[in-house]
């Protein structure tokens, strides 16, 4: 049953030092319907963690980067009105911290990554706790590994719905009793009790997981821009807000690339049609974006995505030409090795696809096993240093000159691969990734503009 519960989640730039966090506060505070807080690590700290957990670095590099996380907590702690009630949790905590990053496997194993990797959340969820309470507000920090059960697919596990609501309704629902409770985004445990996460921007996810356990009726998702965009503003100034937007049409986003939430987020949302909000924790005067079931308007154009770093695998053999059963091959190669992917192309004798390989993400996509075993089973090629550039809408199948506008836009550049019809809510290109904020903007401007 749902109620008029919000769940408000954090993103790292909203809890980067005491002044934000203390913006944060006053948002939490100014909606009584505010009893979860779902935090992510300070701005900056997890991509540092990733590199202790990923590289291989001499004592004093780690010790470095520790120092630079250390100045980052440190300086909030200096700040707070009461530092005594919590320094003795932070100092353990970034003992702990230092322990697992030092661990002669931190670099093999991904149960020890996992657990490095939660850090930055634990920690951000003890401080912005302790700001709450300045605020003459009863905060408690709470432990998510409790509730957020994962399978044991460490640095990229998936939630056990069942199990996160029943474990919710017994130990997170009855602290909302008496006090705001401010816990971790990104952090899960599995079922033997170790620290998992879900993957690099995870905390949106977390947010609408224990959104749907806990029935809420709305999810916040507080960052540094005013709502979703027309598109990414880094990529140009003339993207502008959007006021509302569907699951849908937030889901392709999402997925094509839209970094403002993670790509999962909308599933719980989904499933039990919980409201969506996104917004700016710096401006929450300026109001934002509302993700809902039912959109007064479904334009053809909504959006338009950019997701960088793709990589084009290409297989290719002359006998799919008369042997059935290629593609399921190669597809169970692919599932095999759990890669997931994106974009997808067929000819009489090839498949070429798309994986994705960001920076800071915890594991190479396609990594020297999957490749071998593709290659027992027929040519294949394998092309970087591209992106993914993804038109977001509303059929776009079915109305006459859709195809035609966004191909005028596109005209004078290269497209290595076009997808378009398997989904009536996008249309993407795959472009040399020095071209693909020419294409962005080449396409906001005659959509948009
Ligand atoms: P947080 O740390 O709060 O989770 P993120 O950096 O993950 O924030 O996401 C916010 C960023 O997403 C914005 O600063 C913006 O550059 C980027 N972004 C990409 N596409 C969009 C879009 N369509 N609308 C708004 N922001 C977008
Ligand atoms: N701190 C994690 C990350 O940077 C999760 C998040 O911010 O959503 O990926
Ligand atoms: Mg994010």
């Amino acid at each position: 049953m749902q109620s008029s519960l919000n769940i408000a989640k954090f993103g790292g730039t909203s809890v980067a030092n005491y002044d934000t966090i203390n913006n944060c506060a006053q948002v939490v505070i100014n909606n009584p319907n505010t009893k979860v807080v779902v935090v992510s690590a300070a701005a900056g700290v997890t991509n540092h963690l990733v590199l202790l957990a990923n590289t291989s670095l001499t004592s004093q590099q780690a010790s470095e980067i520790i120092e630079k996380i250390r100045v980052i907590e440190l300086a909030i702690l200096n700040e707070l009105k009461n530092p005594s009630e919590v320094e003795d949790k932070l100092f353990a905590l970034l003992d702990e911290l230092e322990e697992y990053a030092c661990h002669e496997e931190i670099n093999f194993r991904d149960d020890l990554k996992d657990a490095l990797l939660s850090m930055g959340e634990r920690i951000s969820s003890l401080l912005v706790a302790a700001i709450i309470r300045e605020h003459g507000y009863q905060a408690i920090n709470f432990d998510v590994r409790k509730v957020l059960r994962t399978d044991s697919r460490h640095t990229e596990a998936s939630p056990n719905i069942e199990d996160i609501e029943r474990l919710s309704a017994q130990l997170l629902a009855p602290e909302l009793e008496t006090a705001i409770v401010v816990t971790q985004g990104f952090v899960g445990a599995d079922k033997a009790g170790k620290t998992t996460t879900l993957g690099r921007g995870g905390s949106d996810f977390t947010a609408a997981l224990l959104a749907e356990a806990l029935g809420a009726s709305t999810c916040e998702i507080w960052t540094d821009v005013i709502g979703v965009y027309t598109t990414d503003p880094r990529i140009t100034d003339k993207a502008r807000p959007l006021a509302e937007l569907s699951f849908e049409e937030a889901a392709e986003m999402a997925t094509f690339g839209a970094k403002v939430l993670h790509p999962a987020t909308m599933e719980p949302a989904l499933r039990q049609n919980i409201k969506v909000f996104v917004g700016s924790s710096k401006e929450p005067e300026k109001g934002g974006t509302w993700i809902v079931r039912d959109c007064k308007h479904e334009p053809a154009f909504r959006a338009i995505t950019r997701r960088k770093d793709q990589v084009l695998v290409t297989v290719k053999t002359p006998k799919m030409m008369y042997a059935q059963g290629f593609l399921e091959q190669v597809f169970h190669i692919i599932a095999k090795h759990k890669l997931s992917v994106d974009l997808i192309t067929t000819s009489e004798i090839s498949v070429s696809f798309t994986l994705d390989n960001p920076p800071n993400s915890m594991s190479e996509k396609i990594n020297k096993e999957t490749l071998l075993e593709l290659s027992q089973l027929c040519e294949v090629n394998v092309e970087r240093d591209f992106d993914a550039v993804t038109v977001v809408g509303n059929n776009m199948h079915s109305e006459a000159g859709v195809s035609a506008k966004i191909f005028a836009a596109v005209a004078r550049f290269n497209l290595r691969m076009i997808c378009f019809g398997a989904n009536v809510h996008n249309l993407s290109f795959v472009v040399d990734k020095n071209d693909s904020t020419d294409v962005v903007k080449g396409l906001h401007a005659a959509l948009f503009e």
